[in-house]
């Protein structure tokens, strides 16, 4: 549809900007990181300057971090794309994925059985999943349950036609479901824009669903986002199916 064509465009200039100004950056940051150590060799525990010159480490090791999440959303990483059984890679995170959450989260795992293959990079999976997880985490924000669901899901013509962002075929369907705070309308309408976060500064870069975004457009997918203010949110990524010659 007419957003979705915006929105890809938008990225992609965004991702350009994003490349340069990243890799400018994340030299400069080396510097301010380099002489800050060395300074830190020079002032230690008692020195006056101490307390200042860590504040000064950990703010720059964080920009750091920003500018490589934007790096690799800039740059078009190079992918491997081969076949998959969904199960088996979300099966292979699942203990990353309980460690990234804490043990105040249950998490759920329901697969469905007898996928259809889909052809993708496992390491972008690995990078939808983490981003997701992590969200549902900072909406659940204490107790709660997030629940990963796989499935196989055919739309036709007049499905579409009444689901807007719906695409005709057969998919496999990733989803992530938490019953954290939910969004409002002005949160939906804004979810996938590069840079739009309601975290914290130093919490949030509003790169991780514009990243999902962009992987799930690459592979042919779509996505579709259900929410209810207070009560959580459903993430559902579909990607096509691919079809083998041992069926
Ligand atoms: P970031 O996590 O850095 O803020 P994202 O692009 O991943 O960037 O998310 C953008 C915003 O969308 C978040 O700041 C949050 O407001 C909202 N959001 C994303 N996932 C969820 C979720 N599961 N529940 C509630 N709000 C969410």
């Amino acid at each position: 549809s007419e957003i979705r064509i915006q929105q890809a465009q938008k990225m992609e200039s965004v991702g350009r900007l994003a490349g340069g100004v990243a890799h400018d950056f994340n030299n400069m940051l080396g510097v301010i990181l380099g002489h800050t150590e060395l300074a830190l060799l020079q002032a230690d525990e008692h020195h006056e300057l101490h307390d200042d010159l860590k504040e000064i480490q950990k703010a720059a090791k964080r920009s750091a971090d920003i500018t490589r999440q934007l790096l690799a959303f800039a740059r078009k990483q190079t992918i491997s794309p081969r076949q998959l059984d969904l199960n088996d890679t979300v099966e292979r995170m699942l203990n990353m994925l309980r460690r990234l959450i804490g043990e105040d989260i249950d998490l759920v795992w329901q697969p469905s059985a007898h996928l259809w293959p889909v052809k993708m990079d496992p390491s972008q999976i690995d990078q939808i999943l983490a981003n997701l997880c992590v969200n549902a985490r900072d909406a659940i924000g204490g107790v709660g349950k997030l629940t990963i669901e796989t499935g196989k899901k055919s739309f036709d013509e007049e499905y579409c036609s009444k689901h807007p962002g719906f695409i005709p075929g057969d998919f496999v369907l990733l989803a992530v479901s938490d019953n954290g705070c939910g969004m409002d309308k002005e949160v939906l309408g804004n979810l996938f824009e590069p840079f739009f976060t309601t975290k914290d500064v130093g919490k949030g870069t509003g790169l991780g669903l514009a990243t999902i975004f962009g992987i799930v457009k690459q592979n042919n997918g779509f996505i579709n986002v259900y929410s209810e203010p207070g009560q959580g949110s459903t993430f559902r990524i579909y990607l096509p199916r691919i079809f083998t010659n041992d069926g």
